[in-house]
C-alpha cells in the first residue's frame, strides 16, 4: 500500500498486470510528486516485495539516492529538455535492466520538451518496448504537446497547499468562510452591470480586518495563476475556487492592482472608496 491513493491505483494496476507504458502526471507540487513516484517505483521493483519503508534491499536504497541505472530522471537542461537527453535515454534503455524489473524514465517538467526532443520522445512512446515504463511529470498539462499527451494515461496528483491560512495568519474557520465569498464577489467585480458589489461583501464583513484578509487571499489566488502560467508550482486548491482565464500580461496588471489596493487599506482611506477603486481598475485592465 502507498500513502498516495492515486499512485496506489497504479500499484494495483501493476498487480493486475494492467500498467500502461506511459503516464502523464499533472501536479501542483513536482517535488512531492517525484518523491511519491519514487515510492511507487520501489514497489514495482523491490525484491523484498517492499515492506515499507524498505531499507533492506540495495535496489530501494539506490532509488532513494537516484543511483539506480534503470531509473532515469530527466530534468530540463537549462530552459528545455534537449534532444540529446532523449537520445541518451534511448541508448541506455536499449538493453533490458539487470537488477530491476523495469526500465523507468521520469521526465520532470515534461512540458519543457522542445520540438525536436518531443519528436524523439514521440517515437519512443509510439512504439513502446515491453519493460519500459514512462512518467511525464508536469505542472501544467495544457501546454504539453498533444501528440505525447494523447499517448499517455492521465493522472492528477494534487497536494494540499502549505496552508495559506497559516502563512497569512488567518484562523482556519475564517479562511474557509472567506473562500466561500470570494468567487461570487469576483464575479460581481467582473460583471459589467452597475451593481452593489460593495454591499455583498460589506454586509457580510463590515470589519476592515476581514476585507484585508479577503484581499490577501485574492492576491494569492492571482499569484498562483501567475505561477501556473509561467509554469511554476502553484496552489491548485486556491485556483479551483475561482478559475481565471486571463493571460500573463493581464494577470500581472491585476497583481499590481491588488497589491496597490492592499497598500491603500493600510492607510486611512475609507474601505468603500477602496472597494470602488478595485472594481474600476479591475474592469479597466480588461480592455
Ligand atoms: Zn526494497
Amino acid at each position: 500500500m502507498l500513502e498516495n491513493t492515486i499512485l496506489n491505483e497504479l500499484l494495483n494496476k501493476y498487480r493486475e498486470n494492467k500498467l500502461a507504458h506511459a503516464y502523464l502526471i499533472e501536479t501542483n507540487n513536482l517535488e512531492k510528486a517525484l518523491l511519491d513516484l519514487k515510492e511507487l517505483i520501489k514497489h514495482l521493483n523491490c525484491e523484498n516485495s517492499y515492506a515499507s519503508p524498505c531499507t533492506k534491499c540495495n535496489l530501494c536504497n539506490l532509488i532513494t539516492l537516484n543511483n539506480l541505472p534503470s531509473l532515469k530522471i530527466i530534468e530540463p537542461d537549462g530552459q528545455t529538455i534537449k534532444k540529446n537527453q532523449i537520445e541518451e535515454l534511448k541508448t541506455e534503455f536499449s538493453t533490458i535492466p539487470i537488477y530491476s524489473k523495469f526500465n523507468i524514465y521520469i521526465l520532470k517538467n515534461a512540458e519543457k520538451l522542445n520540438s525536436s526532443s518531443a519528436n524523439a520522445m514521440l517515437k519512443f512512446v509510439e512504439e513502446p518496448t515491453p519493460g519500459i515504463l514512462g512518467f511525464f511529470l508536469t505542472s501544467n498539462k495544457d501546454i504539453m504537446i498533444d501528440t505525447i499527451k494523447s499517448r499517455c494515461e492521465l493522472y492528477t496528483l494534487t497536494y494540499p497547499s502549505d496552508s495559506l491560512c497559516t502563512t497569512l495568519n488567518i484562523p482556519p474557520n475564517l479562511y474557509a468562510d472567506y473562500l466561500k465569498i470570494i468567487p461570487s464577489y469576483l464575479r460581481e467585480v467582473y460583471s459589467n452591470k452597475i451593481i452593489n458589489h460593495k454591499k455583498t461583501i460589506l454586509n457580510l464583513y463590515p470589519e476592515r480586518k476581514d476585507i484585508e484578509n479577503i484581499f490577501q487571499i485574492i492576491l494569492h489566488l492571482y499569484h498562483n495563476y501567475f505561477l501556473k502560467l509561467i509554469n511554476k508550482e502553484y496552489d491548485n486548491t486556491l485556483i479551483n475556487i475561482y478559475p481565471l482565464t486571463e493571460n500573463l500580461t493581464q494577470i500581472s496588471q491585476k497583481l499590481q492592482i491588488i497589491t496597490q489596493i492592499i497598500t491603500n487599506m493600510s492607510y486611512n482611506i475609507s474601505i468603500e472608496l477602496i472597494l470602488d477603486k478595485f472594481v474600476l481598475e479591475m474592469r479597466g485592465s480588461y480592455e
